[in-house]
């Protein structure tokens, strides 16, 4: 699997820098042009050296961009759930068109993490926690959390995640193969049963409302993809279709998606009721269009009693943008033409 391995003891620097530059190629980046990488070493309870890699993935509605952090947190989510922590972070961004030993500029440059994923990093990552920004052509810096984000603002701080939200005690980790099989499954077709179960198996992060979204995709390669929601403090969550849609595309590069089976519950039994269906939120049809093979894919809705009602894509997506109606690919083209080699 490209976007998760899982070591007896740490991978050094070289292997790192290596990985990163081999996820260069999938990020989906038709505004920007410009490829991020990231991985995060992450634990849960005991188990330590559970790897994943991440790539950013763009939309027209830039606050459903996923960044490369935010594909790895949504790996590590829908894997290992929402007890996960990262334990130490790896980035690394520069111009697609360039490669290792550039001597473009762009290929020295240390690339640091965005506001926006340092708020998201927090809830999962302690203040102690080492940020590596690794060049293109290797140079590394190295910050912690603490130094990117004092005083963070987290769930603990109105005591959601310690307040009862969460398990009652700590998990073990899953096995590697049950974390790739949390993650991706090919190689055959799936029954609706097996969807539904995989469905129910997964954890989102859900300790503002305890109400999780899980989606799984079916993508042009044949290959299912899982992502959950992923809620944060300062509400700028990751939606259920950008963790699928980011953990394809680091795995496989761009792919079209056919199919999709959505499943919304509550983790309070009074909150829902069993026989009620879901439809995914709107930023995750919003991420959904930009790589949907057309807007008539069947989205099959489940419910907690595992019924199932079906609906088109373009009942919900007529009229919302994509980059083919914004025709962003050709400024992007232009933009870096000139940081080519
Ligand atoms: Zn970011």
């Amino acid at each position: 699997m490209k976007i998760f391995r899982a070591t007896d003891t740490p991978l050094d620097d070289q292997t790192i820098a290596d990985w990163l530059r081999a996820m260069r190629g999938h990020p989906f980046v038709p505004e920007s042009g410009f490829d991020v990488t990231s991985v995060f070493r992450t634990g849960v309870g005991e188990t330590e050296n559970l790897y994943f890699a991440g790539v950013n993935v763009e939309n027209p509605d830039h606050r459903v961009s996923t960044h490369g952090e935010e594909a790895c947190i949504a790996a590590m989510v829908t894997s290992l759930g929402n007890q996960a922590e990262i334990r130490e972070g790896w980035i690394m961004g520069a111009p697609r068109s360039l490669s290792e030993g550039t001597e473009n500029e762009m290929g020295d440059v240390q690339l640091t993490c965005c506001g926006k994923c340092r708020q998201q990093l927090a809830n999962f990552a302690n203040e102690s926690v080492p940020i590596h920004s690794i060049s293109l052509n290797g140079a590394k810096t190295t910050t912690t959390m603490g130094a990117f984000l004092p005083d963070q603002f987290t769930f603990q701080q109105f005591n959601m995640k310690l307040g009862g939200a969460g398990p009652a005690t700590p998990r073990k980790a899953p096995t590697a193969r049950q974390i790739e099989e949390k993650l991706v499954r090919s190689g055959r077709t799936l029954s609706q049963d097996e969807v539904f179960d995989w469905l129910r198996s997964l954890e989102s992060a859900d300790f503002a409302t305890w109400t999780s979204d899980a989606v799984v995709i079916r993508l042009g390669n044949g290959a299912y993809v899982a992502g959950v929601k992923i809620e944060e403090a300062a509400f700028v969550d990751i939606n259920a279709m950008q963790s699928a849609t980011a953990i394809a595309t680091g795995e496989f590069g761009k792919q079209e998606i056919s199919e999709v089976w959505s499943f919304t519950t509550g983790r309070d039994k009074q909150q829902f009721d069993g026989d009620a269906f879901h439809p995914p939120s709107l930023s995750s049809v919003q991420t959904l269009l930009q790589f949907a093979a057309h807007r008539e894919i069947p989205i099959h809705l489940l419910n907690a009693e595992g019924k199932r009602r079906d609906i088109k894509l373009a009942d919900a997506a007529t009229y919302a943008p994509t980059f083919a109606q914004l025709n962003a690919t050709a400024r992007s083209q232009e933009l870096f033409t000139a940081a080519g080699e």
